[in-house]
C-alpha cells in the first residue's frame, strides 16, 4: 500500500503544446492518501485514462513527478510500480480454472503454495467465488469472469495501488449495483489504496470516499460525495453530479446584494462587490428549492413522477429552474412561487465558485 503524491503533473500527447488544448492533463497537484478509495469521474475525453497510465507507469509525464511513499517512481516501469490493474473487459485465463486464474499472480511472483492456497480462499470467498473455484473460467457468466479480474487484482499482497479503469461495462444493469457494493465491501476489508474510473457518477459516488472530479484535462473538485452534493466548487461539478444537475442562473450582485432578474438572492457566503467582476452565475439544487407563497414568481411547465418525489420543471420569464417535490406534497397550480434554501445557494464567478 502506499500514498501516491501527484506533483505539479501535467501531461501533452502532442510534441510541443502551446496552448492550453493541447494538454490532455492540465497541471495538478494532489495527493491520494494510503489504503484510500478514489474515483477518477469525468465525461469522455476529460483526461481521466491519462492520468491512470500516469499513475501506472504506461505514460511518462510530460512534466511533474509521482512518488509512491517517499519513492519518486517517475522513471519506473508498471512492473516496478507493483500495480494490479482492473480492466472493462475480464482479463482472465479461459482453459484454466477459477482457482488457478485466481492463483496465477502469486504462483507468478513465486509465493509459497500454502500461501497461496490461503489466499485464493479468502479472495474466492470474499467474492462469493468459493464455491466454484474448481471451474474452468470458460464456463462462467461475464460477471462471474469480471470478478476474477477483481480476484486476480485483490489476491496479492504486495501492491502499492489497485486500479479499476471502468470495470462494470461489460457487467448486466441488474448485477452492477452487486459488484458495485462488493467492490465497497472489499474495500473496507483490505483497505488498499483503489483508483476507479468511471463516467458514471453512481458508480463513483457509491465506490469513493473521495472523488476526483475531471473536465478538459482539468481537475475541477476533489472531495467527499457530499462535498460535491453540497458545496460543488465549479458549476460543471453541479450540472454533471446529481440528477438532474444543478440549476445555473444569472445573477447580480450590487452592493454586496445578490439579485436574480432583479429579486434578491440570499445565499450561503456573503459575495463581495470586489469579487463580483467576470460572469456570475447562481448555483442552487433542485433538492434546495421549495414552492411558498412568496419569493420567485413562476409557471409550472411540467413534472415527472420518479417514484418518492416529483421533478418539477418551472419558468421565470426565459429562466428554467427545477425542484423536487417530495410525494404527498400538492402541486401548486398557475403562477407559484419559488424559494431557494440560503444555505445551499451558491454563487459562481467564470464558473467557480465564489468564497
Ligand atoms: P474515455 O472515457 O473516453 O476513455 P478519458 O476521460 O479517459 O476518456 P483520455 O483517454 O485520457 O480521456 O483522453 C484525454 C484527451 O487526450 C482526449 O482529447 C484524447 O483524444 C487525447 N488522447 C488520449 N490518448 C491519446 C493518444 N494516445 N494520442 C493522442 N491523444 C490522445
Amino acid at each position: 500500500m502506499a500514498k501516491i503524491t501527484l506533483d505539479n503533473l501535467r501531461h501533452s500527447y502532442t510534441p510541443n503544446p502551446q496552448r492550453p488544448e493541447d494538454w490532455a492533463l492540465k497541471e495538478m497537484s494532489q495527493e491520494l492518501k494510503d489504503g484510500g478509495a478514489y474515483a477518477l469521474l469525468g465525461p469522455s475525453g476529460c483526461g481521466k485514462t491519462t492520468l491512470l497510465n500516469l499513475i501506472s507507469g504506461l505514460l511518462r509525464p510530460t512534466q511533474g513527478r509521482i512518488l509512491f511513499d517517499d519513492t519518486d517512481v517517475s522513471d519506473m516501469t508498471p512492473e516496478q510500480r507493483n500495480i494490479a490493474q482492473v480492466f472493462q473487459f475480464p482479463v482472465i485465463y479461459d482453459t484454466m480454472t477459477v482457482y488457478d486464474n485466481l492463483a496465477f499472480p502469486l504462483r507468478n511472483r513465486g509465493v509459497p503454495t500454502a500461501e497461496v492456497d490461503r489466499r485464493v480462499k479468502e479472495v474466492g470467498e470474499m467474492l462469493d467465488l468459493g464455491h466454484m473455484l474448481t471451474k474452468r473460467a470458460s464456463g462462467l457468466t461475464a460477471d462471474g469472469k469480471q470478478k476474477i479480474s477483481l480476484g486476480r487484482g485483490l489476491v496479492r499482497s504486495d501492491v502499492n495501488v489497485i486500479m479499476f479503469d471502468e470495470p462494470l461495462t461489460v457487467i448486466d444493469p441488474h448485477l452492477k449495483w452487486v459488484l458495485r457494493s462488493k467492490l465497497k465491501e472489499l474495500h473496507h476489508r483490505i483497505k488498499r489504496t483503489m483508483i476507479y474510473v468511471t463516467h458514471d457518477q453512481t458508480e463513483a459516488l457509491t465506490f469513493a470516499d473521495r472523488v476526483v472530479v475531471m473536465n478538459n484535462g482539468e481537475v475541477v473538485q476533489v472531495g467527499t460525495p457530499i462535498d460535491l452534493f453540497e458545496r460543488p466548487t465549479h458549476t460543471f461539478v453541479g450540472h454533471f453530479i446529481g440528477s438532474p444537475g444543478m440549476n445555473v442562473l444569472p445573477c447580480s450582485v450590487e452592493g454586496g446584494r445578490v439579485g436574480f432578474m432583479g429579486l434578491p438572492i440570499e445565499t450561503a457566503s456573503a459575495v463581495q462587490t470586489a469579487q463580483a467582476n467576470g460572469k456570475l452565475e447562481l448555483g442552487v439544487r433542485p433538492e434546495f428549492i421549495k414552492f411558498e407563497s412568496s419569493g420567485i414568481p413562476v409557471d409550472v411547465v411540467k413534472a415527472a413522477d420518479v417514484g418518492r418525489f416529483r421533478i418539477v420543471e418551472t419558468r421565470h420569464r426565459e429562466h428554467r429552474i427545477r425542484l423536487l417535490l417530495p410525494e404527498g406534497q400538492p402541486m401548486p397550480s398557475g403562477t407559484a412561487h419559488v424559494r431557494f434554501d440560503p444555505k445551499h445557494t451558491h454563487v459562481y464567478r467564470d464558473g467557480w465558485l465564489v468564497n
